[in-house]
């Protein structure tokens, strides 16, 4: 008789590409508390069932598994975990790769026949993505304090319902969401484990990365607004038309972006109102993404780029409103704790990243680092977001060697 196979990632994660593909977009969408969501968070219970973990959720809706066989008290406690929410038609691998590698690393440990000096917790993050209610990383910000509960839970996504709403129909009270010290005190370190999401790691011939730092990234909605009119009766030197003052500004967030070293600046995503083919939009709301190493650089684009929009609406005889909706300094990773990461991991680069991650937001509170696995893509938030079988065991294999070393060495 041969024993079962230990799971690996691979297997892990073929066990759940079925879930919340999208047939439109391509790729995986996967929105907080949707149909695909929740089915992952079930997988992620039974696989952490399986391993003898005890699980639980938070009040913030954070799923803890622990791993505590020799009964450790629940403080200083070694944390890893993602998210397994998704852009939509996102990559397989952005989430739950950081999710199965954590589940895959507690097996390793217990092959290895560790003794752990202190538990350690397997941790999935809701609305990392900010896909479905606009805020990014929405469970992190909660449970540190960094987000007003009652605002969070007043966010609505696109068919009208609120966070607040959404929790409660999932068995969650949004009066009791916020700051959670009990929780945020059993962190001793927080290790996140995700795909790379650039190119870092192409051509350096490691399968594994230690992050250095998240470089600042925000979110700002620029609404224009003009005059709904007909498209066939309004001639053109009448019109007050929000989509071109939009068009324009499109292409000076490129423009802009371009006279800053290392910015980056983005629409990915421009409503009209109302949106017929033969109407003169009213309104045209464009969410505009501007990532930079230096909070001032960030701030003088979105300022650059405010009174570009300013100046084309004016031009069309519409207004604009440039509103922030969300704004993550830069962050650098604890540098004793990435020390220690390249210490237990020989010779990884160490690489920064243009991606915020809840790990980011944790690090303001705990020593955080971040492992990035290859993804010879280097193309992220798209179904071409990849990682090979090999390279995945390997990132699971240096996860545990890092969670070894962090739970048994005082
Ligand atoms: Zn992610």
């Amino acid at each position: 008789m041969t024993a079962p196979t230990a799971p690996t990632v691979t297997s892990l994660m073929s066990a759940i590409r079925d879930v919340g593909t999208d047939p439109t977009r391509g790729g995986y969408s996967r929105p907080v508390f949707s149909t695909p969501e929740l089915d992952l968070r079930e997988w992620f219970l039974a696989e952490a069932a399986a391993r003898g973990l005890d699980c639980e959720t938070d009040r913030n809706g954070i799923i803890w598994a622990w791993w505590n066989p020799a009964g450790h008290p629940l403080t200083d406690a070694v944390v890893t975990g993602s998210h397994l929410d998704s852009v939509p038609g996102g990559g397989a691998f952005d989430g739950p790769l950081g999710v199965a590698s954590a589940l895959v690393a507690v097996d390793h440990l217990a092959a290895r026949g560790i003794h752990p000096r202190r538990a350690l917790a397997l941790t999935v993050f809701p609305e990392e993505e900010g896909s479905r209610f606009g805020r990014a990383c929405l469970g992190s910000l909660l449970l540190t304090g960094a987000m007003d509960p009652a605002v969070a839970a007043a966010l609505t996504d696109d068919e009208g319902t609120t966070f607040g709403e959404l929790c409660a129909l999932h068995g969650l009270d949004p009066t009791r969401m916020g700051r959670d010290e009990e929780a945020l005190g059993r962190i001793g370190r927080f290790v996140e484990l995700h795909v790379e999401q650039g190119r870092g790691l192409i051509d350096r011939g490691s399968p594994v990365a230690v992050a250095s730092s998240i470089i600042g990234h925000g979110r700002w909605r620029v609404t224009f607004t003009g005059q709904g009119n007909h498209a066939g009766t309004t001639v053109l030197t009448d019109r007050r038309d929000p989509m071109i003052p939009a068009s324009r500004t499109v292409l000076d967030v490129r423009r802009i972006a371009g006279l800053h070293r290392g910015a980056r600046a983005t629409v990915g995503r421009l409503v009209p109102t109302p949106g017929g083919t033969n109407v003169i939009a009213s309104r045209v709301d464009l969410w505009l993404d501007v990532r930079h190493p230096d909070d001032a650089v960030t701030a003088r684009i979105v300022h650059e780029i405010s009174e570009v929009a300013s100046a084309a609406a004016l031009l069309e005889g519409c207004e604009v409103a440039v509103v922030q909706e969300s704004l993550s300094g830069s962050v650098d990773f604890d540098p004793v704790l990435r020390d220690r990461l390249c210490a237990d991991l020989p010779g990884v680069p160490i690489l920064p990243t243009g991606a915020g991650h809840d790990a980011g937001v944790l690090a303001a509170h705990v020593p955080t680092a971040m492992l990035f696995v290859r993804n010879p893509s280097g193309v992220s938030h798209s179904p071409a977001e990849h990682v090979e079988d090999a390279d995945a065991e390997r990132g699971a294999e240096a996860l545990a060697d890092v969670l070894a070393d962090l739970l048994t060495t005082d």
